[in-house]
């Protein structure tokens, strides 16, 4: 597949084809940037009864509406997801992309939205993308599904693959931050700019957020380039081979300091 899309050589793992000025640093050398941002909402004022409902609709107010979200388990948050109309992509979807994989993934990899072929499966990164994605996992030994799980900022498709606007990541960011809450995953790698700043609240550019571990409400976060723009900057590649192999290094200290506390 790679080769049909002209991004031969196949990546694979192997530590001798990372030079040394990309090689990774160990994950102890990590550079810890500052929480993220983004925190939970406050809950409901003391006295106050909290409503539970899976029926988005029937949710009015917005941080009622998130600290509802942030109480569902599995099923509640499918079926919240499933029949939202919190904004208005809602109106032009064909199906909702929840997520989808190991819903208890050491690793989550987090994009920005569905496209076409996603909207009219219901599983994220099923196009182009997604292959190439599949073949980024093959080459450091993953597999969609096995201990990696992928979501999206949004679970609506942009219309025309737009950018999802501020106000609709805004709307759906609760239902990211309790599926992450859920799976707490050991680290996030997040796919291209959007993910990347909507999960650190951040403007920066993807190359100047790449190379470090970034924190994400007390996980891990690696940011790289997503699978859509490496199908069309072919020079960026290497780039994104380099942070996958920092990304293994940094599980690789992650599962070490985790041996070591217990
Ligand atoms: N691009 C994304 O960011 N997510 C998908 O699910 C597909 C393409």
């Amino acid at each position: 597949m790679l080769e049909e899309m002209g991004l031969t050589p196949i990546w694979r793992l192997r530590e001798s084809t990372v030079p040394a000025e990309q090689a990774p640093a160990a994950a102890s050398a990590a550079v810890l940037e500052p929480r993220s941002t983004i925190h939970e909402s406050p809950q409901p004022a003391a006295g106050q009864k909290p409503r539970i409902t899976n029926h988005e609709s029937r949710i009015t107010d917005s941080s009622d509406r998130r600290a509802t979200i942030m109480r569902m388990e599995w099923p509640g948050l499918k079926e919240a997801v499933a029949s939202c109309v919190a904004c208005p992509l809602h109106a032009k979807r064909n199906k909702t992309v929840f997520g989808v994989g190991d819903e208890n993934a050491d690793w989550l990899f987090v994009g920005e939205g569905p496209g076409a072929d996603e909207d009219a499966q219901g599983e994220p990164f099923v196009g182009q993308a997604g292959r190439l994605l599949d073949n980024m996992l093959a080459a450091i030994r993953l597999q969609r599904g096995q201990n990696v799980y992928i979501a999206n900022v949004v679970k609506c498709r942009p219309p025309g693959n737009r950018n999802p606007q501020p106000a609709e990541a805004l709307s759906c960011e609760p239902y990211l931050h309790r599926q992450i809450d859920l799976i707490r995953p050991k680290l996030i790698i997040a796919l291209g700019k959007v993910a990347a700043a909507n999960l650190l609240a951040s403007d920066a550019s993807v190359a100047s957020m790449r190379g470090k571990v970034h924190d994400y409400r007390g996980t891990p976060l690696i940011v790289t380039y997503h699978p859509a723009y490496l199908l069309r900057s072919l020079q960026d590649k290497a780039k994104a081979w380099a942070d996958l192999c920092f990304a293994v290094k940094t599980m690789q200290g992650l599962q070490e300091s985790k041996t070591a506390a217990s």
